[in-house]
């Protein structure tokens, strides 16, 4: 549709433009026209002037030869004369049917208006009476001896036609050079009019042209920039559900996280994972389990607020990140969310469950470090059984400062035990020396296998103890020792697939392994065998 538009647009524009240059030419072949046509006229009214001078100059040059051949005395002057006036009759001649023929041949209609020609027949009568009386004396002075008053009639003739010859000669300059001035001016008020059309061009110009191609262009600059927001929009969000996907988070997590930093202000992520969701895709196939992520992720954007930002980070996993919330909020948005999946029944697929991890952001804390935390808790509501939300525990950075020595108190007094637990200790201390966010990543992975076959080493061997000895709580301890092992797997992928940051490994042994179990569980153990060895004293 934008397309055709843009089409017409485009075609009406390139009409616009086409008439606009056609203008433009025609104006300027117009002006060349309309000056080209001054100057010629110009050119004709100075030609005319100037032959009318030379001719009174002429017939000045005429009477003034007459005059001297009348007058002289000896037969060499006035043969001179007649020589002079001779060539001067045959170029006053000559000029004059010039002139005559210029008008007849001029189509300057301007130049030969009716008082001009008017003017020029009445000098002609002039000029043919002159020169008629000029040829007369000529002749007759042809003879040396020639009879001297003879010439008078001629003469007065020439001196009577003169006077009205050289008037009219004023009468027409005169009428030519008004004409002329007249057409400066025409030529004066004929660029007026051109520029009055030049200014007019430019108008058309720009409101035929350049306004039209202005509007077009900026409204084609918004609709690419619309569309290119649109594909930057779909590129960042998830096909299936229409929430943001894992590479919008990425590319706003750190941005977001910074700016609650600067503003002092909270924030929250919730890490949702639906409970069995492998069971629906078998039971009623992937279309179905497709569905029930679209349900799902209506229902958790009708939990959120506009300011909250729920992703879709791959299969049947979810991430909020919820803006200036604290952990007690994003506790109760957790809840709302968990219980209204709960509480609906999916079409075909029946009843489901939700797991959530939850956890406020610490102060300065990185994304990896906070997101781990996060997942440990969803792996703790996982292991809860499931459909419960729970909140992570704040902290899981272990100090070197925390960290303890093994203590005598533990001592059990069977010595594989006790090596056992004190190398859980020295575990724990050579992993805290180590700097495993660079270069030593591979050295961390073995080194978490290692203390995973000593866990599982050590677990079995206690195990046997507690059933030599008869230990009465064993099935429970075993369960614990199951569970333990189980985190310390599933850490153990996360931190080699890069999905979880290597402390949580190391938060685990101190926290889970050493402080929770060594020192807290096994406690109960530890003196029950101690008794069995040394009874108490009677
Ligand atoms: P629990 O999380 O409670 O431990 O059990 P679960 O069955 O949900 O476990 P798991 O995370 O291993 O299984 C996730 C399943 O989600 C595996 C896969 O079949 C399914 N899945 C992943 N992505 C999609 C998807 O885009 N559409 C559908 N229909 N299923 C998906
Ligand atoms: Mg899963
Ligand atoms: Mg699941």
């Amino acid at each position: 549709m934008a397309e055709i538009r843009d089409t017409t647009i485009i075609n009406r524009m390139r009409k616009a433009y086409l008439l606009a240059m056609g203008l433009l030419i025609l104006f300027m072949l117009a002006c060349c026209v309309i000056i080209i046509l001054a100057i010629s006229d110009n050119m004709n009214h100075t030609q005319g002037i100037n032959a009318a001078s030379r001719q009174r100059m002429l017939s000045q040059n005429i009477n003034k030869c007459a005059f001297a051949i009348y007058l002289s005395e000896t037969g060499e002057i006035s043969e001179r004369y007649r020589m002079e006036l001779t060539t001067t009759l045959d170029l006053w001649a000559t000029v004059h049917r010039q002139m005559g023929e210029f008008r007849l041949n001029s189509t300057n209609q301007s130049l030969f208006t009716p008082d001009v020609v008017e003017a020029y027949n009445g000098i002609a009568n002039y000029h043919q009476r002159i020169a008629e009386a000029a040829s007369e004396i000529l002749s007759l002075t042809a003879d040396p001896g020639f009879n001297r008053e003879a010439l008078r009639p001629y003469l007065n003739t020439i001196i009577a036609m003169e006077k009205g010859y050289l008037n009219g000669m004023d009468n027409m300059v005169n009428l030519l050079e008004y004409q002329a001035e007249r057409s400066i001016y025409q030529f004066r008020n004929m660029i007026f009019i051109m520029l009055f059309f030049a200014f007019l061009l430019v108008g058309l110009n720009i409101f035929l042209i350049f306004r039209p191609m202005q509007r077009f262009i900026s409204r084609s600059i918004d609709e690419i920039k619309e569309s290119q927001e649109r594909i930057e929009k779909l590129a960042m969000t998830d096909e299936l559900t229409g929430l943001y996907n894992r590479k919008y988070l990425n590319s706003v997590v750190y941005r977001t996280i910074n700016h609650a930093d600067r503003q002092g202000h909270d924030i929250s992520i919730l890490l949702l994972d639906l409970d069995h969701f492998k069971r629906v895709n078998d039971n009623f196939g992937h279309p179905v389990g497709d569905s029930v992520l679209t349900s799902i992720a209506e229902l958790v954007k009708r939990a959120l607020r506009d300011s909250d930002l729920p992703v879709r980070m791959g299969g049947e996993e979810f991430v909020v990140l919820l803006l200036e919330t604290e952990i007690e909020q994003a506790l109760t948005i957790a809840e709302r969310i968990r219980s209204s999946i709960e509480n609906y029944n999916f079409e075909v697929a029946g009843k489901l469950t939700v797991s959530i991890g939850v956890s406020q952001r610490s102060r300065g804390e990185s994304f990896e470090l906070w997101y781990s935390r996060t997942d440990i808790a969803l792996y703790d509501a996982k292991e809860q059984g499931r459909n419960r939300v729970i909140s992570a525990i704040e902290d899981i950075s272990v100090r070197e400062t925390d960290s303890i020595d093994w203590m005598p108190i533990l001592e059990t007094g069977d010595e594989t035990i006790d090596g056992q637990h004190r190398a859980f200790f020295e575990y724990g201390k050579l992993m805290l020396s180590k700097d495993f966010r660079s270069h030593e990543r591979e050295e961390l992975l073995n080194d978490i296998d290692r203390i995973l076959e000593d866990m599982v080493e050590h677990f079995d061997d206690e195990e046997e103890v507690m059933r030599q000895s008869g230990y009465a709580n064993r099935e429970e301890h075993k369960k614990i020792h199951e569970n333990l092992l189980k985190k310390a797997v599933w850490l153990e992928a996360a931190v080699r697939e890069n999905r979880l940051s290597s402390d949580v490994f190391i938060s685990y042994l101190w926290n889970d392994v050493i402080y929770g179990h060594v020192t807290k569980t096994d406690m109960d153990l530890i003196s029950f065998l101690r008794r069995k060895r040394e009874p108490p004293k009677p």
